[in-house]
């Protein structure tokens, strides 16, 4: 997820975008030419990671003075401006991070979204489009959601308020009603893989990855750059391990946590999934073999996977994060236990 992206504290930002988003600028673009720029926008984008710089790389496109083009110049003044994150008519709000807590806060601060507020309504500075962003957007506090409502119902003129969220199920009716709603997915299977096998991707890996990826592209790759596959090996033999009581939940959790935690959710959560699918015997596309048993296994299993990905995946919990994995390897382990 995107932290710290208040731009004050943004030195710069790469504005980069991907083939798959690409239909999205150019209508965005076409609408701006044609001076027909809703005033409100919710963008909804797939995956999970960071795009504040394909944020930026849109915004500097509709603020570009060499309008005709099809791409920012990089060249004009408000290129120039974007660059060096200092456009005075371009404001994104984002997470910040608290210096007292020494880390990112968990929400967006009604205060911020007033901040923003008072934005909309200054005079802009040059003779051009000012745009506000706010992303994460689904990050937005009730109070802070319910203060933006106002501004996006009565929009100032030459102001583009941009919603940018991967969860727009997250984004309060009231909101979403007042917005454009667009949304860019992932690539279709075929532009995926080649986008991967340009990235220098084997084509026998490729289709490997994702799949792990679930058809995220760019996080094929990132599984990639860890050797994923070879973790998701590892994994399994300690699992293995475990569940033959040569070593406990606490160890394994120990031996996991040694790589990355958002690593180590993914790892859980897969093997949550592949013995969902072992259960109900989709595994070997063999529905009729599955057993009563099972069935309630896979049931059980399906609903501990429900219950785990609302603990595990949601990265601003509470709790401790060991705890919560052992919680969660010792129920798998009881119903593999309890179904053999
Ligand atoms: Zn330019």
């Amino acid at each position: 997820m995107p932290v710290n992206t208040k731009n004050d504290s943004v030195v710069s930002v790469k504005p980069v975008f991907l083939p798959w988003q690409k239909p999205f600028l150019e209508q965005l673009k076409s609408l701006h030419q044609r001076k027909r720029l809703p005033h409100a926008i919710l963008l909804s984008l797939p995956g999970e990671e960071d795009n504040t710089g394909f944020i930026w790389y849109l915004s500097m496109l509709l603020l570009c003075r060499h309008d005709e083009n099809s791409r920012p110049c990089g060249e004009c003044s408000s290129c120039q401006l974007m660059l060096a994150n200092t456009y005075p008519d371009f404001k994104l709000v984002g997470l910040e991070y608290d210096e007292k807590n020494k880390k990112v806060n968990k929400n967006i601060k009604i205060e911020q979204i007033r901040e923003l507020i008072h934005e909309v309504h200054l005079t802009r500075n040059y003779d051009n489009l000012k745009i506000v962003v706010i992303y994460p957007a689904e990050k937005m506090s009730i109070a802070g959601a319910n203060s933006l409502l106002k501004t996006i119902e009565e929009p100032a003129a030459h102001v583009l308020v941009l919603l940018v969220t991967h969860h727009s199920g997250r984004i309060p009716v009231t909101i979403r009603s007042r917005c454009q709603q667009w949304d860019i997915n992932f690539p279709a299977q075929v532009e995926a893989l080649d986008w991967l096998q340009k990235q220098g991707m084997q084509s026998d890996e490729s289709g490997r990855y994702l799949e792990l990826a679930e058809g995220d592209p760019v996080l094929a790759l990132q599984l990639q750059e860890i050797n994923f596959v070879d973790q998701v090996g590892q994994f399994k033999q300690l699992f293995a391990q475990y569940l033959q009581n040569q070593i406990d939940v606490t160890n394994l959790v120990q031996l996991l946590k040694s790589t990355d935690i958002a690593l180590t959710r993914r790892l859980v959560s897969m093997v949550i999934k592949a013995y969902c699918f072992q259960f109900s015997g989709l595994l070997d596309g063999v529905n009729a073999n599955t057993t009563p048993g099972n069935k309630v296994a896979a049931q059980a299993m399906t609903g501990l996977l429900t219950q785990a990905e609302r603990q595990l995946m949601i990265e601003d919990n509470n709790l401790d994060l060991q705890l919560q994995l052992e919680d969660v390897l010792i129920s798998v382990k009881q119903i593999i236990i309890s179904n053999r």
